[in-house]
């Protein structure tokens, strides 16, 4: 396998649309992913993200809608001649062939002579680090190792795109973590334009350059994982991504407030009628030595406490009635000086951590 950068292929798609009966599987989908870009659709079960991606794939035809591969319309193009490797969220690997009886699969299919299929199975074999594998039968392998050698399918004649289905859900939490990383390596070291689908939000958040977040056939936010992080578009973006606290908010002679703290106004859209105050609960200091300067200080009273090992999430309540979260560190001296059920404390938040957000999109 050539281990160079190739010439990645941008993906333009535009108003696509699938319905299966009643249910809009895709509504009205736009999406450009950048030419050798790590995309993420992520989102809940039922989405629509396999539905995208097979429409990618050219498995799945859309009602309506054009979809483009570098300057030229595919929707049409058979899934065989559209350039595009794929690997599934079930490996869908040959059990009674080799490991190399699977990778060599799609270059049988192209008819590519046996001595050059040799040669590229096993370069793409030693790109997945199963170098000399190519003689085991696949219930000979852990899950991990199918893993690599269904990637290494998906790679083996070097597509210009790359479809990824949920790759790693099979896997425990280590191992999957492991192939986060290797997989984001392997994305560096080819180049392909990447189009990967999870429902596991720091996966999404560990892997892309950008992310989609997909709701009921729609995109509710195309950005960084930073910026989603941050700068969330909406209520479901928010609570989809981390964890936050929504505080309802109200006008004062044109100006959104929450009580008396002072907030950072730049809300996507400022005139939205449900506008809603989020926090994030890392945000929070809690502070022993009382308030701290510049920051927004508020009371609350605590009325709950969670160990969580890395860290502790308290609850409690604000002097308004509303509830808030805070998760703090776990160092040495907060070991001992973990408030518990009933403290009085006092909370800093500095203004350009309180986020306005379109509270609508639920
Ligand atoms: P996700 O991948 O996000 O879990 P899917 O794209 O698989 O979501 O599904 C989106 C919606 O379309 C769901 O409501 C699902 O039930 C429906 N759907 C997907 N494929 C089919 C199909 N072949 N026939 C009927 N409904 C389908």
């Amino acid at each position: 396998m050539n281990t160079e950068k190739q010439d990645a292929l941008p993906i333009t798609v535009t108003n696509v649309t699938k319905t299966y009966g009643k249910v809009r599987a895709l509504d009205d989908v736009s999406l450009d992913v950048k030419s050798g870009e790590f995309l993420t659709l992520l989102g809940p079960s039922g989405s629509g993200k396999s539905t995208l991606l097979m429409v990618l794939a050219g498995f799945t035809r859309p009602d309506c809608g054009s979809l483009k591969f570098g300057g030229s319309e595919v929707i049409r193009t058979p899934p065989h001649l559209r350039d595009v490797g794929m690997t599934f969220q079930s490996y869908a690997l040959f059990p009674h062939m080799t490991v190399f009886g699977n990778v060599g699969y799609p270059l049988r299919l192209r008819k590519v002579p046996k001595v050059e299929m040799r040669d590229r199975v096993e370069q793409a074999l030693e790109t997945v680090q199963l170098g000399g594998f190519g003689d085991r039968r696949i219930d000979q392998l852990s899950g991990g190792q199918r893993q690599r050698v269904a990637v290494a399918r998906a790679i083996v004649f070097e597509p210009r795109i790359l479809l990824m289905d949920e790759p790693l859900s099979a896997l425990d939490k280590k191992l999957r973590e492991q192939m986060q990383i290797e997989l984001r390596h392997l994305h560096e070291k080819l180049g392909m334009t990447t189009v990967y689908v999870t429902h596991d939000q720091r996966e999404a958040l560990t892997m892309s350059d950008r992310i989609a977040v997909v709701n009921h056939g729609r995109i509710m936010q195309l950005a960084t994982p930073r910026d989603l992080y941050e700068r969330p578009a909406n209520r479901f973006v928010a609570d989809f991504i981390g964890d936050s606290t929504f505080l309802p908010v109200t006008r004062r002679n044109g100006q959104v407030c929450y009580g008396d703290m002072a907030l950072k106004h730049d809300a996507p859209a400022p005139d939205a009628p449900d506008l809603l105050l989020m926090i994030r609960p890392e945000r929070i200091v809690l502070s022993d030595d009382g308030p701290v300067n510049g920051a927004n200080n508020f009371p609350a009273t605590v009325n709950d406490v969670v160990y969580q090992g890395d860290s502790y999430l308290v609850q409690a309540r604000m002097e308004d009635g509303s509830q808030i979260s805070i998760r703090r560190a776990m160092r040495g001296s907060n070991i001992t000086s973990m408030p518990v059920v009933g403290d009085m404390i006092t909370m800093s938040l500095a203004p350009e951590d309180t986020v306005l957000i379109d509270g609508s999109e639920a």
